[in-house]
């Protein structure tokens, strides 16, 4: 039993040190970025780069489109400041070979997100551009009876039509 409590006691303390060191490392990284002038706009977030399919010194597509300048050339490959990488995807949509840069991102409604081609990128936006219209279609016209009322033509303007 006592041996329960001590193992308890070392999970719980080892769970403690983790999320410590977690929040320090987020807090450095806020630090980090406001200093630089970038918002963050996703809750995390992680980015890696497969050197094996990377076309490296032919393309660095990927780094002269970082906006933060959070991918680099070093040692003959693409290297990765992971505190500078707000997750923006734009590396993904310009890179010229397929899963070769992964995104993956949580938004601040807890939604998750992977993108690995240019094509993940496009489907996102569609998507994101589809709710909001839906979003502004349901404020302008929030059940059938707002749509009727404004649409509906009066019963003597058909019948005039019909004439
Ligand atoms: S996701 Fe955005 S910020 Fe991160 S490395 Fe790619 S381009 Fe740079
Ligand atoms: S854009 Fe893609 S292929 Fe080109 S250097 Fe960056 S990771 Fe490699």
């Amino acid at each position: 039993m006592a041996e329960k409590k001590g193992e308890q006691a070392s999970v719980d303390i080892y769970r403690v040190l983790l999320e410590a060191g977690k929040k320090q490392k987020r807090m450095k990284r806020e630090a980090l970025l406001k200093e630089l002038g970038f918002k963050e706009f996703f809750e995390d977030g992680n980015i890696r780069v497969d050197m094996k399919t990377c076309k490296g010194v032919e393309c660095q597509f990927c780094i002269k489109v970082c906006p933060t300048k959070a991918l680099y050339w070093k040692a003959g490959e693409v290297a990765i400041t992971e505190d500078l990488c707000v997750y923006c995807s734009s590396c993904v949509l310009n890179c010229m070979v397929d899963n070769c840069i992964e995104v993956k991102r949580k938004r601040q409604d807890g939604e998750n997100e992977r993108l690995s081609n240019p094509r993940d990128v496009h489907r996102l936006w569609e998507r994101l551009n589809m709710k909001k219209r839906m979003d502004a279609l349901k404020m302008i016209l929030p059940d059938p009876e707002t749509y009727l009322k404004r649409y509906r033509k009066p019963l003597f303007k058909i019948e005039e039509q019909n004439k």
